[in-house]
């Protein structure tokens, strides 16, 4: 193995690079990003950074310098266009070529846009997804003005918060009967809704968009039902879609993304997939995790295979929102959950999902014991009975014992 290529420099890329020196690979790496900026972390785009209080330099995962450091070649504003995987060669946008013994496809993903058929490319109709969307965005939040947020999933939701704080007038519309309906049990929807509210955010759900409205600017958004909200601003967080037009084009299986295996490798055996872009068998189906967690743990499983130590994935997910004061944090994945628990102690709130007798994830909102504790039960493959959990005299770190 003497050069590895990494397509796209966000999370992933960056875990897998670091992980492949951290390993004692000591041949050439080259990794490849569009972006102008070295690798950065997204979540603070809709939180802290969105607010103005957190500097660009705390993005950067590493620091700037780290690339060149250890031997890695940084590749910005630099656009993989096509993949040879018979050559074992990447095509870069304007010719040049570069040859790989070994190839990761760390591509992320793409936000959905609403179709301009409706107005979804009028000026002031925004996407949160990379730093210039979020430069983008910050100066338009000001107070008094009237911003409507499409989508109630936690993107939505994380703006709809940084919006209120800022003193804009927020309407949030969710086309499904609730908010995070795709991501959380009702309990769970019920909090945020009532947390919104209390911000005085208005929420409307079970109404989809017909359609956008402006002279030269979204001024409008009419909904199905005929109502029309007054906009100065529209914010759009309807979900992604996976970065696999290179890996299609090069004949790797796509299937809900890039496919890998439990060893993080596509269906070419030169070639491994990591992070949102990249598909994985997670209990009989077949899912991706858009997550952190998921970008750093899989990217590092697939530099440990690069190098041939035959290392299998086993995602343990985890994830996080921060609204106003709350600090959500989700351990365990709820797919096919029939039961929710709740447990309330105090200020301390969660939502203990189970599958039958298994315990499979917990929401735990501004409660730090809950999540670590669900977080360990539901790695250990531990289901304690919920009646129990849900008793707040019971002492939740006495659950780790035995
Ligand atoms: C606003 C926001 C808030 C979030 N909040 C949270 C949170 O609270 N908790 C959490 O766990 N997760 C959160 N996430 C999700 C998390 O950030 C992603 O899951 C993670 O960034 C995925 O990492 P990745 O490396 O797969 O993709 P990315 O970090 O998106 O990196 C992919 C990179 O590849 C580049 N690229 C794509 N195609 C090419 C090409 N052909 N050539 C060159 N470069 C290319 C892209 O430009 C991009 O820079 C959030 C995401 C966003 C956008």
């Amino acid at each position: 193995m003497t050069h590895v290529v990494v397509v796209g420099a966000g999370q992933a890329g960056c875990a897998l690079v670091a992980k492949l020196r951290l390993e004692g690979f000591d041949g050439k790496i080259t990794l490849i990003g569009e972006e102008t900026v070295p690798p950065y972390q997204r979540p603070p785009l809709s939180k802290a950074y969105l607010l103005g209080e957190m500097e660009l330099e705390r993005l950067f995962l590493r620091p700037p310098a780290f690339y060149a450091d250890h031997g890695i070649d940084l590749l910005l504003s630099a656009r993989v266009e096509s993949i040879d995987p018979a050559a074992q060669t990447v095509a870069l946008e304007g010719g040049e070529v570069l040859s790989y013994d070994a190839l990761a496809l760390t591509t992320g993903s793409t936000p959905r846009r609403l179709p301009a058929a409706i107005g979804g490319d009028l000026p002031g109709v925004l996407v949160m997804r990379d730093l210039r969307h979020a430069d983008r965005m910050a100066p338009e939040l000001v107070s008094g003005r009237r911003v409507v947020i499409i989508g109630g999933g936690y993107i939505g939701l994380e703006a709809a918060a940084v919006c209120a704080k800022k003193g804009m007038a927020v309407t949030l519309v969710e086309a499904a009967p609730r908010i995070l309906q795709r991501v959380a049990a009702p309990a769970t929807s019920d909090f945020f809704r009532a947390l919104h509210g209390a911000h005085g955010v208005t929420i409307r759900e079970g109404v989809g968009v017909d359609r956008l409205a402006g002279e030269g600017h979204v001024s409008a958004v009419h909904l199905a039902d005929g109502t029309v909200l007054p906009a100065d601003l529209v914010v759009v967080g309807v979900g992604i879609t996976p970065n696999t037009a290179l890996a299609q084009a090069a004949g790797l299986t796509v299937d809900n993304g890039i496919w890998t295996d439990d060893h993080a490798r596509t269906s070419d055996p030169h070639i491994w997939s990591a992070g949102d872009c990249a598909s994985l068998t997670f209990h009989g189906q077949r899912i991706r995790l858009e997550s952190v967690g998921n970008a750093i743990d899989q990217a590092e499983v697939a530099a440990q295979n690069i190098l041939g130590r035959d290392v299998t994935y086993v995602p343990a997910p985890w994830f996080w929102s921060d609204q106003y004061d709350c600090h959500l944090q989700i351990a365990g994945l709820n797919l096919g959950y029939d039961a929710v628990h709740v447990r309330r102690e105090g200020e301390a709130l969660s939502h203990w999902y189970y599958s039958g007798d298994r315990l499979i994830a917990v929401d735990a909102m501004s409660d730090s014991r809950a999540y670590m504790v669900g977080k360990r039960l539901i790695e250990a493959g531990r289901s304690p009975d919920p009646v129990v959990v849900a008793d707040p005299a019971t002492n939740l770190k006495a659950l780790l014992k035995g």
